[in-house]
Formats: structure tokens, C-alpha cells, sequence
């Protein structure tokens, strides 16, 4: 069969956000996906897909040598009815056309529109999961139930051992635990009150440091906060679905705008997002079904950026700097324990 092609080449975020549009198109026929191999690492194991494509942006954007290989591998492989633009640069839109897809869909706003053959509105109000599924779908379509929203990773039996293993190694088999994610990519997403929140959080909960090899420093500083034997150090070693899994066995977790928020969405994990530069209304919000989100109100410089700048612009990071611990604490509480309806 023929089937699909999903070109989704963004950050690991919009890669998890993808996960229900490709699960809507499997229904249709069998999907293949083009992805950073980061991407590729998140998407393995799903069985909506038939194959992912492996794509190195940073490795080949630059070669138009090497993008043509891609491009050869694309076609070699099968021609695609139809292929989906997630992702909408004009060099995705370059790649759909030379696979020979007959059909290819992507949204109105795209850099890469003037390859599409159809062009779907790009909705601001709704949530980037639901938008994206959206491209599958007529424009008169019912909108879609949180089920079919529902981001989906798939963690193996490989990656459940290996948190066996590390729940086992750090004292933690049948401790309760809430997981926090400190990092990002973007300087100012990073909250800064990691350390003090775990603090408060250690008498109850042991706690789970959910990050890579780049957030070894604020895993320490961490760390440094809490008594021996209440930490779970998840940073640096685990491969991206072992993360999921983790994260999917906390009692909640407390993360910034960054993919920790999407896996806890996919695993169903009750979230708390803290938003700084960034506001949940930009569609990348918590999907996970008990969620709040926290963020500095009244503040006329917020939103600063599409994804927060590594610096503040105006120097004074108030929209971080003003979410105290003990504010994120209460509405993790009230995350951790919903009102009982009446
Ligand atoms: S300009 Fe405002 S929203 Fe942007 S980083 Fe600074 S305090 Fe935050």
C-alpha cells in the first residue's frame, strides 16, 4: 500500500504533538514519518507507523547533496498519496513535492504554503495538537474529542526495566514520588526554583529529576537541597521513552514550557506547567486530563517571544522571578488533589 508520509522535522515537542494526527491517518492507511533522529527516538515503537525516516537536519540542511539523498531514499521507498507538512519550512514543502506525492497538505501560514496543493487554516486559539490533527480533516469536521487529541508514546520493555533498575538503585521501589523537569533549551523557561520547590516537596514525596545530560548542574543543585535517600536522579543516561516511563509512574509532575510537559501529557501524568515568556494560549499547554498551569499575571511584557528568549530582554526575568516556590506548591497541591465533585 502506498499510504502516507508525515514530515515533522521540529523541536521534540511538535514531534509528540504530531503523535495523534498520525494516529488519526492510520486509520486511513499505513504512515511513514520523517523525522530528526531525536524524533525518531520518541516515535519508536508506535503502531500507527509503518517506518520512520531518520532525518539530520542540523547534519544535512546545510548539503544540498545530502538533502537530495534524503530526498532519493524518500522516493526508492514507496510514492505517497499524500503527504502531511507538520512541519512547514519551504525546504519540508521541497521534500513532499520531490517524493511525488500527488497530494500535499500543510497549513495556511507555512513558509512552505506555495508547495502545498492544499492549504488548511492555521487556528492560533486552538491547542497545536488539536491543529495539527486538523490537517487530516475536512474543514467543516466535528472538533475532535479530547481521546483523539490525546499525544501517545510508547515506552518498551527494555525502557520500564531500565526505571525498575533505577527506582530499585536509588531506594525508590515503592516510594510515591513527584518528578520535576528544571531544563530547556531556552534560557528564560528555565524556572529558577527548582531546588527550593524539591525542598518543600522531600517530607511527602520523594523526588524524580527528569532532564539530560545538560541539566546535570541544576540536577545537583537539586540534589544538594534534599536529604539522602529522597532523590530519584533521572538526568544524563535515559533514553527518551525510559524518561516517559518515569514520568508516567510519578505521582505528578512539575515541569517548564519543554517536552517533559508533552511526555507527562502522553503518559497521563497529572501536570503543573510553569510558563514564563511564554503563555499557554500559543497552543502548547498541558493536554494531561488533571493540569494547571502557572504564570506571572499583569506582567504587560508577557509574552516576550514564541519560545522565550535565551535573556531577558528588559533585564529583570519578572516573569520568573515572581512565581515563588510556595505559589508553585500550592497549585501543585491542588493538582495532587482535585476537589471530590459533589
Ligand atoms: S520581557 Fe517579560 S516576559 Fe520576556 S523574559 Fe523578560 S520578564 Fe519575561
Amino acid at each position: 500500500m502506498r499510504g502516507a508520509l508525515v514530515i515533522q522535522t521540529s523541536f521534540l515537542g511538535d514531534v509528540i504533538l504530531t503523535t495523534p494526527l498520525i494516529a488519526e491517518l492510520a486509520k486511513r492507511g499505513p504512515v511513514d514519518v520523517l523525522a530528526t533522529p531525536q524524533g525518531a527516538a520518541v516515535l519508536a515503537n508506535n503502531p500507527n507507523i509503518r517506518s520512520v525516516i531518520p532525518y539530520d537536519k542540523r547534519g544535512t540542511y546545510g548539503s544540498t547533496l545530502t538533502l537530495w539523498q534524503t530526498i532519493r531514499e524518500l522516493r526508492a521507498r514507496r510514492p505517497y498519496e499524500v503527504a502531511y507538512l507538520a512541519q512547514g519550512s519551504f525546504r519540508s514543502g521541497l521534500i513532499a513535492m520531490m517524493t511525488g506525492a500527488k497530494e500535499r497538505i500543510g497549513f495556511a501560514s507555512s513558509a512552505g504554503r506555495v508547495l502545498y496543493t492544499t492549504q488548511r487554516p492555521y487556528r492560533p486559539e486552538r491547542h497545536h495538537a488539536e491543529r495539527l490533527w486538523s490537517l487530516s480533516m475536512s474543514e467543516c469536521a466535528d472538533p475532535p474529542t479530547p481521546e483523539q487529541i490525546r499525544p501517545r508514546v510508547y515506552p518498551s520493555d527494555a525502557d520500564r526495566r531500565a526505571i525498575d533498575l533505577l527506582l530499585r538503585r536509588d531506594g525508590a521501589t515503592d516510594e510515591p514520588f513527584v518528578a520535576l523537569a528544571p531544563g530547556s533549551a531556552w534560557g528564560t523557561k528555565r524556572w529558577p526554583y527548582y531546588a527550593e520547590l524539591a525542598k518543600r516537596l522531600s517530607d511527602d514525596f520523594m523526588i524524580a529529576i527528569i532532564g539530560s545530560k545538560a541539566d546535570a548542574q541544576i540536577a545537583e543543585e537539586i540534589i544538594s537541597e534534599l536529604p539522602s535517600g529522597r532523590v530519584i536522579n533521572g538526568t544524563g543516561g535515559l533514553p527518551l521513552l525510559a524518561s516517559a516511563e518515569l514520568i508516567g509512574r510519578a505521582q505528578a509532575i512539575v515541569t517548564n514550557d519543554s517536552a517533559p510537559q508533552h511526555l507527562a501529557s502522553a503518559m497521563g501524568t497529572p501536570t503543573l506547567t510553569i510558563f514564563g515568556p511564554t503563555v499557554p494560549e500559543f497552543g502548547f499547554g498541558p493536554l494531561s486530563e488533571r493540569h494547571a498551569v502557572a504564570g506571572t499575571k499583569e506582567l504587560s511584557c508577557r509574552p516576550c517571544h514564541r519560545h522565550g528568549p535565551e535573556r531577558c530582554p528588559l533585564g529583570h526575568w519578572r516573569c520568573m522571578r515572581e512565581l515563588g516556590p510556595e505559589h508553585v506548591a500550592s497549585l501543585l497541591d491542588e493538582v495532587l488533589n482535585p476537589p471530590v465533585p459533589v
